[in-house]
């Protein structure tokens, strides 16, 4: 299978966080990675592929380097989550003649009105009773048909909607379920119970989310776009699992990371994000196992390097004006180092030359990304990171057209460029 049909493969079979998680340990497990849980005793030795998953929604895969303790740590750090829309608690609300529509919260900054009017569904997991109180049973959950759908108002309504129109998230923005049903409060439980094949008294809890049912596809006169909701960051997840799996047959001194953290689009201050321990964790404990001292650990830090890969902004054709005069990649001009002076980007001069070199090796274009200066611009979870292991590191990412939307564009190209980056990357030592 080609690198594009396997992305769009990739895209649809992850519509929320969690599933994007099951997805890569299924790609990992087919690839002879082996799950690690963070409650057991590890033992490791050197060309062992291993997975933890934290959460059901972040995952770190490791390849254990060959040069012992105090080995360097050749990470590419990510992100699963994405802008859009979970279900509250008591989400149902009956209207009249019987008409429900759901409650919801909005999650990190989506583009409000790229969700009307299209098929809609929920994903993401169930919370059933289990035998230990503090540890219930923990479900997938996707129901695999459109269910809703969040409809605009008509024009005749509001004359002016194409001269800017203001949106409530609480007003504006929440799916319909049905047209016609009296027992509103039980939707959901139902939904639930009939997708899970389970008893609705066994459900307690569940973090579900919109997502679109529009598949991923390629568009354009040469196909040589990729469209998808969630390509930030999903499409650096898979260019980076894909890397990761192809030079695990090379063996390696260093030790080989693939972290895919949560909650990005929200801070990353969460137990699974990038401002948690859990990498530092993980990494203590693969130099204890290699019977490395605090010393070992701190020279592996020392010595390791971190491509942060994380989407940036491709110029819009139709926007020039909002870009940086001389530094607006382009779609299809290859993977973009991402810089900031005030060091929203972990990006420097060391840094960006190093990932430029690695681009050379690759044979791939390399482009640059800096705002323009009168915008603030996002941030990314590599600096975060840093601000617990003192890392080197770049910041980088494939340009995107309407990031955040709930159908983004990427060029097909910068795709399999960035794959052949993140394969050397991986294949250096
Ligand atoms: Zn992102």
């Amino acid at each position: 299978m080609n690198h594009i049909t396997d992305l769009l493969n990739f895209m649809d079979r992850s519509p929320v966080n969690f599933w994007a998680v099951d997805t890569c340990r299924n790609l990992l497990e087919s690839a002879g990675f082996r799950e690690l849980d963070m409650r057991d005793n590890w033992t490791l030795a050197a060309g062992d592929r291993r997975y933890v998953v934290q959460n059901g929604s972040a995952v770190f895969a490791f390849i254990v380097g060959s040069d012992g303790p105090g080995a360097a740590f050749d990470i590419i750090a990510a992100h699963s989550d994405s802008p859009g829309f979970r279900l509250k608690p008591n989400c149902a609300i009956r209207c009249e003649g019987g008409t429900v529509k759901l409650n919801t919260e909005v999650y990190g900054g989506p583009i409000l009105y790229t969700w009307f009017d299209r098929p809609l569904s929920v994903a993401g997991r169930v919370a059933l009773r289990g035998k230990d109180p503090l540890r219930p049973d923990l479900r997938l959950m996707r129901v695999d048909r459109p269910l809703l759908v969040i409809p605009h108002l008509a024009i005749h309504f509001n004359r002016s909607v194409n001269d800017g129109n203001k949106l409530s998230r609480q007003k504006d923005m929440l799916p319909v379920v049905a047209l016609d049903c009296n027992d509103a409060a039980g939707i959901i439980p139902a939904v639930i119970s009939q997708t899970l094949d389970v008893d609705p008294a066994e459900i307690l809890d569940y973090d579900l989310s919109l997502y679109s049912c529009q598949p991923a596809a390629t568009v354009g006169l040469e196909n040589e776009m990729v469209m998808s909701g969630r390509l930030d960051d999903l499409s650096m997840v898979h260019a980076a699992l894909t890397a990761m799996i192809a030079a695990a047959d090379k063996p390696s001194g260093h030790t080989r990371v693939l972290a895919v953290f949560d909650n990005e689009e929200t801070g990353s201050g969460t137990k699974q994000g990038a401002g948690s321990p859990i990498l530092e964790h993980i990494f203590r404990r693969i130099n204890a196992c290699l019977g490395g001292m605090e010393q070992d650990f701190i020279r592996s830090v020392a010595a390791s390097f971190m491509v942060s890969a994380d989407n940036a902004h491709g110029l819009h054709p139709n926007y020039p004006e909002k870009f940086d005069p001389t530094n607006h990649p382009l779609l299809g001009g290859g993977p973009c180092i991402k810089v900031n002076a005030n060091c929203k980007y972990m990006t420097d001069a060391d840094s960006a030359a190093a990932f430029r070199r690695v681009c050379e090796l690759a044979g791939v274009p390399c482009q640059s990304f800096v705002n323009h200066s009168d915008s603030a611009g996002g941030s990314t979870l590599g600096n975060i990171l840093t601000s617990q292991l003192p890392l080197r590191g770049v910041d980088m990412g494939a340009p995107l057209w309407a990031m955040h939307s709930c159908c983004e564009t990427a060029s097909a190209d910068d795709h399999i460029s960035t794959i052949k980056a993140f394969t050397t990357f991986y294949s250096l030592y």
